[in-house]
């Protein structure tokens, strides 16, 4: 991936290595010789950015939960992943995508809803472990029997390094950005979330808000506040990427 974004990022590592171990040889009066091994050993070591990859929850006969409103979660999944998608790309990352139509991803041939369905998640989790290097977000939308419950939570599996990391840092964005009176904390998820336990990479399902609030479902359906959850999760991904390097 040969952009600005990867650049800038070796430039910065680089740069912060070499003023590391310069500090560092002087402080323990290495010589020269020794200075230039650790050097030239440390430089060489390029920061390679994670592929991005993206799942808008649902699609097709499955549209996972409905809207006060009566609209599907999984349109606003797609939407928000097709902006989050566009952010990224601009910024250089390499992405890819569950769906970036209203479909299941089930293979060809199978029948009966229940053996599509596990088709389909089984796709879902082969793209998230596709690539040794990778981060992974899953978008969804919330629901309780409760009307008044609203704003964004993570949630997280402890099977993966790096998975509560990006959680908290998504979280934090959502509250620094879009929801400052959001308590909610990230939750720690069991095999119940498929995708978040089973993933081999860093991996973050991220309920953006409640269809069963009228306020929150009635925003989550406009586009405007799609592109402001996208640039919300964007901010947090990044954030949490800057962390790694
Ligand atoms: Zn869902």
């Amino acid at each position: 991936m040969d952009n600005i974004k990867k650049k800038i990022f070796k430039r910065v590592t680089g740069l912060c290595l070499a003023a590391s171990v310069a500090v560092a040889a002087v402080y323990f009066g290495a010589t020269k010789a020794i200075e230039n091994a650790i050097f030239t050993s440390v430089i060489k070591q390029p920061y390679e950015p994670p592929v991005i990859i993206l799942d808008a929850g649902h699609g097709g006969m499955d549209g996972g939960c409905v809207s006060v409103n009566n609209v599907p979660e999984k349109g606003i999944n797609l939407n928000i992943l097709l902006h989050l998608r566009s952010l990224l790309q601009v910024f250089g990352y390499n992405v890819e995508v569950t769906r970036d139509t209203d479909r299941s991803i089930h293979d060809d041939g199978i029948e009966g809803i229940a053996n599509q369905k596990s088709s389909d998640m089984d796709n879902r989790l082969e793209l998230f472990n596709k690539y040794d290097n990778a981060v992974c977000i899953s978008i969804h939308q919330n629901q309780f029997t409760d009307s008044s419950y609203s704003g964004a939570q993570m949630f997280y599996s402890n099977e993966v390094k790096g998975s509560s990391s990006l959680a908290q840092s998504i979280q934090d964005s959502f509250v620094s950005l879009l929801q400052p009176d959001n308590k909610r904390e990230i939750k720690l998820c069991g095999k119940e979330l498929f995708l978040c336990y089973y993933c081999k990479n860093p991996t973050v399902m991220v309920e953006c808000g409640f269809l069963s609030n009228p306020d929150e479902a009635s925003l989550l359906e406009t586009e405007e506040y799609q592109q402001k959850v996208a640039f919300t999760v964007f901010g947090g991904l990044e954030k949490y990427l800057a962390s790694i390097i």
